[in-house]
């Protein structure tokens, strides 16, 4: 008999052992599940701030071991942002939609525009800004660009039939201005730089509303591309999340009543095999015995065998819950990769200088390229300058690097107050600014460089509670026939160099 009962003790401690080592297979799933939605969190960062701020305490929480059960509020609002991301931007995209649209019924009133244009307008209406769901970078300039449109529009409805060849430099600089701001890669580029360079040359109404047209449909389609990788990686971000969030709550309420239900066949287990020693002992005929044990050890068996089926269920469920999670975040990390692949051809190239925020080097070498083009073909005046600041080592070295990062954003801000409205000032890297001053004769330009010179040299910098003046070398140039950019900066930055070896704070001019 106690034989029988060794068995059943050895079966029940089994029992717990296989429950434990469950328990432990469970710990080590969430810990890779919490590992997971950590790493989840850093890939959306930058997508929307208040889903930032969301993930980040998301994140805190993982990091600090909070119940599992307590992340599925979180998951929830975090799913909300989501939700309200798509809703807000299908906001834009119908306003977008709703103003290229009015520009399009007034394109049917007009009579004597060009069939091709008709064609090309039609066709971008009716395909491809249909299905754009614009992101917020690309909005304001479809905007612009529409409402250009619309103006060119308006100047051709008012135009007599026979002055199709009329020019229009103003609409043409606007054009230009908004062309000038976007900066794509690859062919999208090489595109918009063959429209621009059409613009500067040939002005006519009909031209404009035709380049306008070809710019604002390059805009349309890099949107569509990249709000379609957007689009489907926040549409199986969002799935995933709320799957993560229904195996959670399903997971933990199965294992939380499984929890229930074993520890009540485990004690009954235990009375059970309990009650039977004690019979056992205390019986007084084998009879009286025998019966009781085969009662006892039936119904013990059958709790085992419930026990072993509960297990198993737990052990399935745990385990498929984990399969299916599993294979959803491996989707979602490749598609997580090629969206961000995507979204960095697709971008726009960052145009300005976060420091200063003025125009950087980028942005500089798109305008200069254009200037020239204009040059080569109109041979106006261009003045070209490279400015540096005088021993900038030093107030690094003297007062910190953050002071130095502070003075830099004022000289900025000083050398933009003092130029022209004509004229493009960049950060081209460092300390180093670099000016362009279209319409200026270098002979003209000593006067308003050398108020720039004064202009930095009078700010009133002042480092722990001394004055400090700060000063500029410049280098001025003009373009001259037969140059290339590379040459044309070559001699203003000889005449820089000239400035630096001569005393500094001063302007050179090379012709
Ligand atoms: P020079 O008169 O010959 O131009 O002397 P300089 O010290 O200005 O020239 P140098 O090229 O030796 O040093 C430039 C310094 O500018 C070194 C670098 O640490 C500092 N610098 C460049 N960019 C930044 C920036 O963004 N922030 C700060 N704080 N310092 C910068
Ligand atoms: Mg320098
Ligand atoms: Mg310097």
């Amino acid at each position: 008999m106690s034989e029988k009962l060794d068995v059943l003790n050895k079966k029940l401690k089994q029992a717990i052992d296989t429950r434990m080592v469950l328990e432990n297979a469970r710990k080590q799933q969430v810990d890779t599940l919490c590992n997971f939605a950590a790493k989840l969190s850093l890939s959306c960062k930058g997508m929307d701030i208040e889903l930032d701020n969301r993930l980040a305490k998301f994140r805190r929480a993982l990091a600090k071991g909070v119940d599992f059960e307590n992340f599925a509020p979180l998951i929830d609002e975090i799913l909300n942002i989501l939700k309200n991301q798509e809703v807000q931007q299908t906001a834009q995209q119908r306003e977008l939609h709703d103003s290229v649209l009015e520009a399009g019924k007034l394109l049917q009133k007009t009579k004597g525009l060009p069939d091709d244009t008709r064609r090309t307008l039609r066709h971008l209406l009716d395909h491809e800004l249909n299905n754009v769901q614009a992101t917020n970078d690309f909005i304001p300039i479809l905007n612009q660009l529409v409402a250009i449109y619309h103006q060119a529009l308006n100047v051709k409805l008012t135009l007599c039939k026979d002055q199709p060849g009329t020019s229009q430099p103003g609409l043409a600089k606007e054009l230009l201005t908004l062309a000038n701001d976007l900066v794509f890669e690859d062919e999208a580029a090489e595109q918009v730089k063959a429209i621009k360079n059409r613009i500067s040359e040939n002005d006519s109404i009909d031209d404009l509303l035709t380049a306008a047209i070809e710019i604002i449909r390059i805009v349309a389609s890099n949107i569509s591309k990249e709000r379609q990788s957007a689009q489907s990686f926040l549409v199986s971000l969002n799935q995933t999340l709320e799957e993560l969030h229904h195996s959670i709550v399903a997971t933990s309420s199965h294992s939380e009543s499984m929890g229930v239900e074993f520890e009540t066949l485990n004690k009954r287990i235990e009375g059970k095999i309990k009650n039977l020693t004690t019979q056992t002992q205390n019986a007084t005929s084998i009879a009286s015995l025998k019966a009781l044990v085969d009662d006892e050890l039936k119904s013990l068996s059958e709790d085992l065998i419930e026990k072993e089926r509960l297990e198993q269920e737990d052990r399935q469920a745990l385990i498929k819950s984990f399969k299916d999670i599993n294979q959803r975040v491996g989707n979602l990390e490749s598609k997580l990769t090629k969206y961000k692949k995507r979204l960095h051809e697709q971008r726009f190239k960052s145009l300005l200088d976060g420091l200063t925020k003025l125009p950087n080097r980028a942005a500089f070498d798109e305008r200069f390229n254009h200037e020239f083009h204009l040059f080569a073909v109109q041979e106006f005046d261009v003045t070209l300058v490279v400015i540096d600041v005088d021993h900038f080592k030093s107030i690094n070295d003297k007062y910190g690097h953050s002071a130095g990062d502070k003075t830099l954003q004022v000289i900025a801000k000083a050398l933009q107050m003092s130029i022209r409205k004509s004229d493009f000032i960049a950060r081209y890297g460092g300390e180093e600014f670099v000016l362009l001053m279209p319409g200026m004769a270098l002979e003209h330009a000593a006067a308003p460089l050398e108020k720039l010179r004064k202009a930095v040299k009078g700010i009133p910098f002042k480092f722990k509670n001394k004055s400090v003046e700060i000063t500029i070398s410049i280098g001025a140039t003009q373009f001259k026939k037969g140059d290339t950019p590379l040459v044309a900066f070559d001699r203003a930055d000889d005449a820089l160099y000239k400035a630096k070896n001569t005393g500094r704070d001063k302007l050179c001019i090379n012709k």
